[in-house]
């Protein structure tokens, strides 16, 4: 393979990360996966570890490290409320102490480097949906501004890399995504709802669920974050990332009954501080740039990760 390269993937532990370095190893790569283990698991990654083209550092980004790559995508960071909120300074540090360790990297072996960026960006959004152009609504000291601000500060780093020191990066904002391997408590919606319906448990939402989503599935995205990482130097984003379908909580949930025939019954709990009203981005540029539009939609989606859960539960 004329194009064969070694690809650093920060956070390849973790749900994103793992279908990542399956796809950058799929196709021809070799892959440094890095993790800290945190939020990410060796059982993601496990069936990987016999594959010669595949190396694992365990590491945590907040420190400084020395490798030998080609690109870098980094990925490490707690996605989930409920983990990014246990050790707040901890996340700020991961996204902003970590952005600085890799950018380095990138600029000392000039290399393009990935940004996963987040719609929390855009935080309660005034916007709808959300432009790239758009320079949100957060809250700088709530209990989502540790991920919020965090990833935010990151962003400015990357272009500020990218402005003084020429360093090549792509930033994408990515959308509420899900699919097989997000942990069973990870307290995101999907699994969350998924898990609750597989055991008859009650359906937990927060408020009234009215506030809306737009959920993507994990293999158009990583489709989306290879299109990226492929454009030409020129191309740094931010780009939107997600799925436009949009959809509220209580629909999601109704969905989620229909599909596993659960028991279950809905029940409501507080909604938690700052929790965005609605989101659903604009992927123009997405579909301009890269040519990418996601294909599974949310039904085809909820049965694939649906099967799967049954299949660990099983
Ligand atoms: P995840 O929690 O499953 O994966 C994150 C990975 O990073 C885990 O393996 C974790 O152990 C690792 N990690 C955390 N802190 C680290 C550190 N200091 N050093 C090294 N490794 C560390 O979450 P995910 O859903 O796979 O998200 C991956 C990335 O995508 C994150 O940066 C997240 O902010 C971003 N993102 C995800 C979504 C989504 O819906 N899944 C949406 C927007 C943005
Ligand atoms: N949510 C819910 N019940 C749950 C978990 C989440 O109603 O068991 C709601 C949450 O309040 C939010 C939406 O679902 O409005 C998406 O939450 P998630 O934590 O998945 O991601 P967010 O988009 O808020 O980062």
């Amino acid at each position: 393979m004329p194009n064969k390269q070694t690809i650093l993937v920060a956070g390849g532990g973790g749900f994103l990360g793992s279908h990542l370095c399956e796809r950058l190893l799929a196709d021809g790569h070799d892959v440094i996966c890095l993790d800290n283990f945190f939020t990410g698991s060796k059982e993601n990654i496990r069936h990987l570890l016999s594959n010669p083209g595949f190396e694992l550092i365990r590491h945590d980004i907040t420190w400084p490290l020395y490798v030998e790559v080609d690109a870098i995508y980094n990925l490490a960071c707690p996605a989930s409320p409920v983990h990014y909120q246990h050790d707040p300074i901890q996340t700020t540090k991961t996204s902003v102490m970590g952005a600085i360790n890799l950018l380095g990297i990138a600029k000392r072996l000039n290399i393009p480097i990935f940004q996963a960026s987040t719609s929390e960006v855009y935080g309660n959004p005034t916007v709808h949906p959300q432009i790239e152009e758009y320079w949100g609504n957060v809250n700088p000291i709530g209990t989502r501004s540790c991920y919020d601000e965090g990833k935010r500060c990151a962003e400015t780093l990357f272009f500020d890399y990218h402005r003084q020191l020429g360093v090549s990066i792509k930033v994408a904002r990515i959308f509420n995504t899900y699919g097989p391997r997000m942990q069973a408590n990870d307290g995101r919606v999907v699994s969350n709802f998924i898990v609750q319906a597989l055991k008859d448990d009650d359906i937990t939402i927060y408020g009234d669920g009215s506030q809306t989503r737009s959920f993507c599935y994990v293999d158009d995205l990583v489709e989306g974050f290879v299109k990226m990482m492929n454009t030409p130097e020129e191309v740094t984003g931010p780009i939107n990332l997600g799925n436009p379908g949009e959809f509220t909580i209580l629909e999601l949930a109704e969905k989620i009954l229909e599909i596993t025939g659960s028991e279950s019954k809905i029940i409501h709990r507080e909604l938690p501080a700052d929790d965005p009203t609605r989101r659903r981005p604009n992927i123009t540029k997405a579909e301009n740039t890269l040519g990418w539009s996601p294909e599974i939609d949310l039904n085809e989606g909820l049965k694939r990760t649906i099967a799967y859960f049954s299949s660990i539960f099983s």
